[in-house]
């Protein structure tokens, strides 16, 4: 089978698919519909919804408490949840913390303000060793985390689903929530980075 966009070899993988998608519109078991729906969804989880989230716990006390006593309410106060969004919990970084995240068993994250994992979370190398010896992992990862923080690694399963609220870095006391979302990526969601001020596109 040759792909007629790209005059290239189908990969197995989606022959494979394709056939099962074809199978199951046979039998009338799904639409086409009940793709394209699927494909808007996946398209909407991206890290910049936690990002939104971040920055307005950063700029909204109140509504920092909220997200610190159930991230997934909070999070669907800005429109975000479904489907792996229905348990979370935010971990708050401090002076003296700095949280990881893992799924030692799969590659679980909280889909729709983390959006799906990067290819290194999926590894089995991060996920053994983050939790076996974190800072030297964060380390390799290009984020040296001084020795007195303390580093907490927390394992995701099926059901509950974390997200890191990272420290507003100091410099950024006047910046609106708008601007403070820039800094924040799906990597400071994971833990495995902080929010850098200098990294914020100026536009
Ligand atoms: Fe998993």
């Amino acid at each position: 089978m040759t792909d007629p966009h790209h005059n290239m070899p189908v990969a197995d993988a989606e022959v494979r698919a394709r056939a099962l998608r074809e199978a199951l519109e046979d039998k009338g078991l799904i639409s086409a519909e009940f793709i394209e729906k699927w494909k808007d969804t996946f398209d909407g989880w991206v890290p910049e919804n936690g990002a939104k989230i971040v920055a307005k716990a950063w700029t909204d006390p109140d509504y920092k408490e909220r997200l610190l006593n159930d991230a997934a309410s909070a999070a669907g106060e800005l429109g975000f949840g479904g489907v792996e969004g229905g348990f979370i919990t935010a971990l708050e970084n401090t002076k003296d913390l700095q949280n990881v995240i893992v799924c030692s068993l799969c590659s679980c994250t909280a889909w729709p303000i983390l959006g799906l994992p990067p290819e290194w979370y999926k590894s089995f190398e991060y996920r053994s060793r983050i939790v076996r010896e974190p800072r030297q992992v964060l380390s390799e990862l290009g984020f040296d985390v001084p020795q007195e923080i303390k580093i907490r690694v927390w394992d995701t399963t099926a059901e509950t689903r974390y997200m890191v609220l990272p420290l507003r870095p100091e410099g950024t006391e006047d910046w609106t929530a708008e601007r403070l979302e820039r800094i924040v990526t799906k990597e400071t969601l994971i833990g495995t980075a902080n929010p850098d001020p200098n990294s914020a596109i100026v536009s």
